[in-house]
Parts: structure tokens; sequence; C-alpha cells
């Protein structure tokens, strides 16, 4: 009897799970090797007294994409992981203006709009149609189609050229919508990927159209639940998931790759690798004695990364009150201040925060009679401002929570039974993020599709890469499509 081939992944999250499920159910015996102690990666858990934090996503979009996944397998994912819908998606709420509650109800959308603008009525419908157009061609056509020659993305041209894909985000709903505000609430979105919205491609809008497509969703348990579903699913498949196997190296000859050793040792043989580690980690540390890896990292080097996150996670000894699941909280400054998040070398006086209250959703999250948070505010990366966060962290920390005290959490400090903060520093050391950035390379248009590091190395044949940091991108419904578009390259070599 032959063996199967084997495959590699290195890195637990979204991209990495997801494409180590396809390619076990392919028919690849597959290893998915964690550096840290629980999968998941920027999906990690933090677990304190009896509260339970979901580190980074919250708002899961395109539940589709997950049900495929495990459609694929023959199974079902709702029973392994129930979806709770989650109304409104999000409150927007700033300093000089009523709050805005971004529902999945035109009328009700409408309403509010009139409220502001009336004329934006009409300019938000337009809006909708253009981004319902975007998504179509961006998302449900190429979102999981890798791009590995520039035919590929020359045979996209005229659809990007139609939708005008070289205006910004903030520039395509300026056109449609005229109200500030609201202007606002259209456009804040790419910021969930790491894209500033003035200078992202205008196809990020198609964000606004896969949430009125599919809905917001939380899993009950939390977002570390549909991790946990996840993980199951690949070992009900006969996977292997290791954890805390960080991958010092990996092992070149001749450009094929046959394995990979992690820090204490261990070799894991490998017909086929791929790598959801931070693209720069791969190619600079993972890959750095191969000319492939020097010459890639030197390349990477030239190119710019999207913004870190400052993440605060805090237990409250009461409910949360006046809180919706998801709030925005704008600050004074609009373009000014994400302007000083993507290109400033200081830490900006004012803040735009997300606010995360998931006890609203599910209770469960907290002790009885308590409530789980966490609040994060975009910083510039490590690259762009070097700042001591050791010392700066505590500062910022106290700042933001007695921002949240006087606008949205009366008595917050009163309250506080536990408290953890998250800096630019830690996605570098705990996630090997280059330079602490939160969603890798930035998404404007010359970084995306072929532009963006393919999901095949053009020239080790048997490297793959998944996740952020290739092709779509960021975000939980960016990393899945990325898996679906890794595999289909790497189950095509099994097949070979
Ligand atoms: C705070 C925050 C909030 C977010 N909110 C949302 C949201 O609400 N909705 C949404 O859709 N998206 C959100 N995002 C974006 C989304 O979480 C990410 O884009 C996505 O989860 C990244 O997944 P990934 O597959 O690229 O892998 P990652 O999550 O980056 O995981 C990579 C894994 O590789 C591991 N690794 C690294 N180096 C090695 C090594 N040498 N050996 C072994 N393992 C290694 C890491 O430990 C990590 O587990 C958020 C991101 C953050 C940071």
């Amino acid at each position: 009897m032959t063996q199967p081939k084997r495959a590699v992944v290195i890195g637990a999250g979204f991209g990495g799970l997801a494409l180590a499920i396809r390619l076990q159910a392919g028919g690849y015996q597959t290893t998915l090797l964690e550096k840290r102690d629980k999968p998941g990666g920027r999906a990690y858990v933090y677990e304190d007294q009896g509260f339970v934090f979901d580190a980074g996503p919250t708002v899961i979009t395109d539940p589709s994409a997950l049900a495929e996944l495990f459609n694929l397998a023959g199974k079902r994912l709702e029973d392994y992981v129930e979806l709770l819908p989650v109304s409104p998606f999000y409150r927007l709420c700033w300093e000089d203006a009523p709050a805005f509650d971004y529902v999945n109800d035109q009328a009700a959308l409408e309403r509010q709009i009139a409220e502001r603008r009336p004329a934006d009525v009409e300019g938000y419908r337009q809006f909708l149609a253009y981004s319902r157009d975007v998504f179509e061609e961006g998302y449900r056509k190429l979102g999981a189609v890798p791009f590995l020659t520039f035919r590929d993305m020359v045979r996209a041209g005229p659809q990007l050229a139609r939708l005008q894909a070289w205006r910004s985000v903030y520039s395509m709903v300026s056109h449609f919508i005229q109200d500030e505000h609201l202007r606002q609430a259209f456009s804040f979105h790419s910021l969930l990927v790491g894209g500033n919205p003035f200078a992202t491609s205008s196809i990020y809008t198609l964000i606004h159209a896969l949430e009125r497509e599919w809905g917001v969703w939380f899993p009950r348990g939390g977002t570390g639940a549909l991790v946990r579903g996840m993980v199951q699913l690949f070992e009900d498949l006969g996977g292997e998931l290791e954890l805390n196997a960080p991958v010092k190296r990996i092992e070149v000859t001749d450009d094929r790759i046959s394995g990979v050793t992690v820090e204490d040792g261990r070799h894991y043989q490998a017909d086929a690798l791929a790598s959801n580690a931070d693209v720069m980690h791969t190619y600079d540390q993972l890959l750095g004695t191969h000319p492939r890896g020097i010459r890639q990292a030197k390349s990477l080097g030239r190119k710019r990364f999207s913004m870190s996150l400052f993440v605060i996670y805090f237990g409250l000894d009461r409910p949360p009150e006046n809180l919706e699941h998801h709030t925005v909280c704008f600050g004074p400054r609009y373009r000014e201040l994400i302007d000083d998040i993507f290109n400033g070398e200081t830490l900006a006086d004012d803040f735009s925060l997300y606010l995360h209250a998931p006890c609203v959703t599910d209770p469960s999250l907290a002790p009885p009679g308590c409530s789980a948070h966490y609040v994060l505010a975009p910083v510039p990366h490590l690259g762009k401002a070097p700042i001591d966060w050791a010392v700066e962290g505590p500062r910022y920390r106290d700042r933001i929570l007695e921002y949240l005290e006087r606008y949205y959490i009366p008595g917050l400090r009163d309250h506080l039974v536990t408290c953890r903060h998250f800096t630019p520093e830690d996605f570098r050391d705990e996630l090997n993020a280059h330079l602490g950035s939160a969603f890798s390379l930035e998404p404007i248009l010359t970084q995306s599709a072929w532009f963006r590091p393919h999901n095949r190395d053009a020239r080790i044949d048997n490297l793959y890469l998944v996740g952020a940091g290739t092709h779509p991108g960021a975000g939980v419904p960016g990393v899945i499509g990325s898996a679906k578009a890794t595999a289909s390259l790497m189950l095509e070599q099994l097949g070979a």
C-alpha cells in the first residue's frame, strides 16, 4: 500500500486551520504546527477568574464559507458550533452626534440616514448597489481564486477599471453620500482588515455588501468556540495538531522542501508545506539561509504593512449596561487621526475605539452578573512609531479606560475585576508579526491580488502561503478564502 502524502501547515490561525481541514479531507496526512499553547492565532483566548476573552476577531461574517468547510468533510457546522445572530451589527457613536445603529434592515437604515440628511437616502441606495456589484466581482468570483500570474491580474483588469478600483474607499463613499458622519459610518470597515479608508482600494467597500448579505454572527461560547470546532473537525478527520511547536527552520534541498525543524529539534517530513505564519517571518526567519528566502524578505521589506492595535481585555463585576455587542467609538478627528495611525511617528492624543461587549449576546463568557469586554485602538506599527510600549502601554491603557468611563461605561474603574493589555510589541513577539502589524501587508491596490505574496511560491514549488499575508488578505472571510485558494493548488499537486 502506498503511503499518503504528508503536508505540514505552520501556524493554527483561521487560515492555517481551514487549510489543514481541506488538505486532510482531500487526502494529505496533515500536521498542523502551532507555536503557542492554544490554536487560533489572532483568535487566541484568555481566561481569568471565570472571564473568557476572545483576543481578536469578534465580528463573524460569511457563515457560508465556514459551513462549506464542514460540508466538504461530510459534516455540519451546527453540530460543532452554534452561531448567534448579532443586531445591530454595530452601534456607531460620535462625541458630537447621535448614535447610528447599523442594522440589516433597509427601512431602519434609511430612517436613520434621513434624520441626518434626507438626500443621502438615495445616495446610500446607490452606494449599496455599487458595493453589491464589487462584492459579486471581488468576493464571490475572485475571493478564493489564486492569482499566480500577471495574466490572472490582466484578466481581472476590465472589471477593476469598471468599478474604479483605483479610488479609495472614502472617496467612493463620498461620491454617493455627503453627510460626514455617514461617510465615516460607511467607510470605516476597511480598518477591520487593516486598510486605511483613504488609501485602500474601493474594492473593500464589498465588506458592506457582505455584511448585508449574510449578517453578523457570534459563536456561542465566543470566537474561541469556533476555533475549537474547527480543531475538532480537523482531528475527527485524522489530522494532527501539535501545540507549543514553534518552527525554527524550513528544510530545502534543490528548491524543494523536505520538511521542517521545530525549536526543540523535532523534525517533520513534508511533501508539501504551507505557512500560515507571518509572510516576512516565513521568508526571513524560516527560509533565511536560502537565496529565495533572502530575496523575498528583501522585497517584503519594501512593502507597506498595516497598522498595529493596542487591545485592553477587562472584566467588570456587573452586566453590560446600555451597550450593544459591538460599538465603534469615533473620536473627534477621522481623516487626521487615520493619517496619524498609518503615517505618524508618535501616538496621537485622541483615539477612535472599537468596544466589544460579548455578554450582550452570550452572558456565559463572564461569571453570573459580570461582563467580559475588550476595547481596541488602532496605533502605528513599530516601523513607523518607535514607541517603548513597556512604558507607554500602562499610560495609554489608563487614558483609554478613563475615556470609556467618561463616554460609555460610567464607573468602569470601580467595577474592574481583571485587566490586561496587548501591544504592538506583543504582536511582534507572540505572533512573529513583522513590525507588530495586526493585519500583515496593507491592503492597497498595488499590494492586492497578484501583487500580494502568492498562494504558491514562484520558485519553491511545494511551498505555499495561507492567511492574511497572501491573497485575498486579512479578516476571517479573507483568510478562509485564502485557504480555499491555497488548497486548490496543493490538492492539484497531490493529484499530479
Ligand atoms: C484584535 C483583532 C481584532 C480583529 N477583529 C476581526 C473581526 O472582528 N472580524 C474579522 O473578520 N477579522 C478580524 N481581525 C482580523 C483577523 O483576526 C485576522 O486577519 C485573521 O484571524 C488572521 O488569520 P491568519 O490565518 O492569517 O493567522 P493568524 O491568526 O495570524 O495566525 C498565525 C499563527 O501562526 C503562528 N506562528 C507564527 N510563527 C510560527 C512559527 N514559527 N511556528 C509555528 N507557528 C507559528 C502564530 O502563533 C499564529 O497562531 C481582527 C484582528 C485583530 C488582531
